[in-house]
């Protein structure tokens, strides 16, 4: 028989986290290795959380660190800042450390099997495929009916709890993420201004080197962190915000009193990324 392996990759969001708990509760028996792929840019939220559930664990969360790092693939792609379309992030930062882990394990025939975070209630999504064949995906959440809701459950049941940046962000993930919407650059200049800061110096030097594209949608961090600026988008959220209280109500068995920032800015949960933001 084959050796194995069995992986699970935390990314710093709390539906990986309840899978990586779910699986310690239901098949203590599996040997599991997590593992994180850190881009050095992530919250400090981030580690705060990933040692909380390492406490729960009882083992260590693999840190991967990329061999080369932001600023080095930032200069390989002619300081043009990555975006939605050009994710040379993902690549660089996350899944070539990933597939370097694994790389020799594959090549000599071991089978790897996979563990990813895809809830019951994202019946369209799919994870990441590796072209091994012998790399074999598990959906533990989606096969046991575990929801949104029951992966808070399963965290708050454990007492490790939500990452604290959920409080003023909706995703994890790098500090400028381009995934942001508007308001979580503003929160993000007000609770981590350091982290502001460097994207700003980001976006200069990839503008200085002829980069159309800036981190937030057709303006720049300049632009944004002016004080009419974050007054107007501060009054956009709140009225999104009251607009879609409204539509949350009529459901009191919902058992939520607040919407999330996705339904505030009818943003679509599925196209958030599976390696990064789950
Ligand atoms: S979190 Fe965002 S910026 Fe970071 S690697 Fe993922 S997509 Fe890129």
């Amino acid at each position: 028989m084959n050796r194995e392996r069995h992986i699970l990759g935390i990314s710093g969001g709390r539906d990986s986290a309840a899978l990586a708990v779910y699986m310690r509760q239901n098949h203590p028996a599996i040997d599991m290795e997590y593992f994180f792929t850190d881009t050095g840019k992530e919250l400090p939220e981030v580690y705060d959380f990933l040692n909380r559930l390492e406490g729960f664990l009882g083992k260590p969360i693999d840190r991967l660190n990329p061999d080369r790092d932001f600023d080095f693939w930032l200069a390989e792609y002619g300081n043009f800042l990555p975006s939605a379309k050009t994710r040379w992030c993902t690549r660089q930062l996350k899944l070539r450390p990933l597939n370097q882990w694994l790389k020799d394990d594959l090549e000599n025939g071991v089978d790897v099997h996979s563990y990813v975070a895809i809830r019951a209630d994202e019946p369209n999504r799919s994870g990441y495929k590796s072209p091994h064949t012998n790399m074999k995906v598990h959906f533990p959440l989606r096969e046991a009916g575990i929801d949104k809701a029951g992966v808070i459950d399963l965290l708050k049941d454990t007492d490790i709890g939500e990452p604290e940046y959920y409080r003023w962000r909706s995703r994890s993930g790098c500090t400028f993420c381009f995934f942001q919407q508007k308001i979580e650059w503003v929160r993000l200049m007000q609770e981590h201004p350091e982290a502001f800061a460097e994207a700003r110096a980001y976006e200069k030097t990839a503008e200085e080197h002829g980069s159309p594209f800036t981190w937030s949608d057709s303006e720049s961090l300049d632009e944004l962190a002016q004080p009419e600026r974050i007054a107007a988008i501060k009054a956009d959220y709140e009225k999104r915000r009251a607009r879609a209280l409204k539509a949350l109500r009529p459901n009191p068995l919902s058992g939520r009193s607040e919407p999330t920032l996705d339904e505030i800015y009818g943003a679509d949960e599925s196209n958030s990324c599976v390696i990064c933001h789950k």
